[in-house]
């Protein structure tokens, strides 16, 4: 059986990439290949940045109300095909089908926003700044604006970007990640059938050299990325060397706080959902539990939780934790487990090899593993795993909990779990983090905020989706005026600063 191609999408058209380069699509569960991605060539880069620049020159005019009631026709589209998506997206991704749900409905949300964003682009007015002066500002669209996203949300993170920036009157290139680009098309696709005209959104695929094509061109504008520390690195880098807006959100290591005030089932049942959900492939994933006091004789209950979870194929009812996204992923989890062994970690729950259904045991599974004894120091905490390993430390105050989590240069999310109102706002004050949970795993906030992990965690200043992006997604144009009437005109020249 033929394997089908995945298109790219230039000027409302999908198209079938002349590259010779491709890379097949995998489902990590079965490893099944779904399709062909093709890795785009220059001149196909090159056609839909030309693409976006030409539509560019009319959707920038486009009433605010046009461009907004596109995104409420689209999120009608995105809710009728939820589940169709969703099966999609756990196909070429591995998530269950819930989490696969929960994928396209933050993305949705953000939908949602882009429609109404109405409010969000309205300027600013003062009159009279001087005598008969008024200063006002407009949010102008700034052109073209490139998009390159992660595997792990490939609804989600599509969706955290282009529909803000094409509300606001730009135009766009996404470049989805090449290990799971199908769903991400079909939700491109949608954005046509909702009435985005050719050209106001494309898509190309490949890897590297196509990321630093977006980077390089002249008539890209601004840059969004999400990936890895590594790669978020060389974009900003690259790309602000263009002269470009650039805002990358990468790696992370999340520390959830647990003090022995806690309310244990809630808490232990936050960790085990926050640690190992996704197969821990999630930049906000509690990654390392720091148990204070007494919240230290935790441990064997959560493991016991932990043992709990079915791994499996994330389209089989009941699964709990689906495959890595690739057979490297699984390597490099797997040998990051023997080394945190080797550094003098204590191995209170191995995953390695875990028992699956026969019709997936190819697939790249690794089960709940849990690591306690865990330091600064060990490759373990020092490396962002993205497997389903939760590192335990141990903090003897809350002090000292606090002065771990800012020791680490990360800054994407951490949680407090507690009763104690007291020691929350502490927390909340102190911690050097840049989304804060209290008695909440995951503090990913809903998109009328904007998305702020911190510190390593990032690079540039105004973060995803919500108000921030808005700023970003526009140049503020300020604008000082006076009118004259025959009866004001008086004096003469005037050489001073002052406007009066
Ligand atoms: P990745 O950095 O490998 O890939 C991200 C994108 O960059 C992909 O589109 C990929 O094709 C491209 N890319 C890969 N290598 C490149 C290179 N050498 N030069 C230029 N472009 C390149 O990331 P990933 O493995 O797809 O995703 C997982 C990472 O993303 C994790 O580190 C995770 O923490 C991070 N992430 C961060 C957030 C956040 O909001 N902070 C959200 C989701 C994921």
């Amino acid at each position: 059986m033929s394997v089908p191609t995945v298109r790219l999408l230039v000027d409302g058209e999908l198209r079938e990439s002349r590259t010779t380069e491709w890379r097949d699509v995998v489902n990590p569960a079965t490893q099944a290949v779904l399709a062909r991605v093709p890795m785009a060539t220059p001149d196909e880069v090159a056609s839909a940045v030309a693409s976006a620049k030409k539509a560019f020159s009319t959707w920038r005019s486009s009433p605010i109300g046009v461009r907004a009631r596109v995104f409420l026709k689209y999120q009608g589209l995105i809710r009728e095909h939820m589940k169709e998506i969703a099966q999609l997206l756990t196909k070429e991704q591995g998530k269950t089908l819930a989490d696969a749900e929960g994928d396209v409905f933050r993305g949705l949300e953000v939908v949602e926003h882009a429609a109404s964003i109405g409010t969000l682009q309205m300027g600013e007015l003062a009159s009279n700044v001087a005598g008969g002066v008024d200063t006002y500002t407009v949010l102008e669209p700034l052109g073209v604006c490139a998009g390159i996203t992660p595997f792990n949300f490939p609804a989600m993170i599509p969706l955290w970007m282009f529909p803000m920036a094409i509300a606001c009157g730009n135009t766009f290139v996404l470049k989805p990640s090449e290990q799971d680009p199908m769903c991400t098309m079909r939700l491109a696709s949608l954005a046509l059938e909702a009435g985005l005209p050719p050209g106001v959104l494309n898509v190309v695929h490949g890897g590297a050299a196509v990321v630093d094509a977006l980077c390089d061109h002249p008539d890209v504008e601004a840059v969004s990325f999400v990936g890895s520390t590594r790669v978020g690195t060389h974009v900003y880098e690259r790309a602000s060397r263009a002269h470009k807006r650039v805002q990358c959100m990468m790696g992370a290591k999340n520390h959830a706080v647990v003090l022995p005030d806690a309310n244990e089932e809630q808490t232990l049942n936050a960790l085990v959902g926050a640690g190992f959900g996704a197969a821990g492939q999630r930049c906000m994933a509690a990654s390392v539990a720091v148990l204070v006091g007494e919240a230290q004789r935790w441990i064997p209950e959560l493991v016991a939780r932990a043992k709990k979870l079915t791994v499996g194929d994330g389209a089989a009812p009941g699964t709990d934790v689906g495959p890595l996204i690739s057979r490297a992923a699984k390597e490099r989890v797997e040998s990051l487990i023997a080394r945190g062994q080797a550094e003098g970690a204590t191995l209170e729950l191995d995953g390695r090899r875990p028992v699956v259904d026969a019709a997936v045991k190819e697939g790249n599974f690794v089960g709940p593993t849990i690591f306690s004894g865990v330091k600064p120091g060990m490759a373990i905490y020092d490396e962002e795993i993205f497997g389903p390993v939760l590192c335990v430390a141990s903090a003897a105050s809350l002090d000292e909990a606090i002065a771990f989590v800012n020791a680490n240069p990360h800054g994407n999310g951490t949680a407090i779990f507690t009763q104690s109102g007291a020691a929350a706002r502490r927390f909340q004050e102190e911690v050097d983090v840049g989304q804060v949970g209290i008695n909440v795993p995951i503090p990913v906030p809903v998109p009328l905020f904007s998305f702020t992990g911190s510190r390593a965690s990032k690079l540039g200043d105004l973060g995803p989706y919500g108000k921030q992006v808005v700023l970003f997604y526009t140049q503020t144009k300020t604008i000082t005026a006076r009118w004259f009437d025959d009866a004001s005109v008086s004096g003469g020249v005037n050489t001073t600063i002052t406007l009066r």
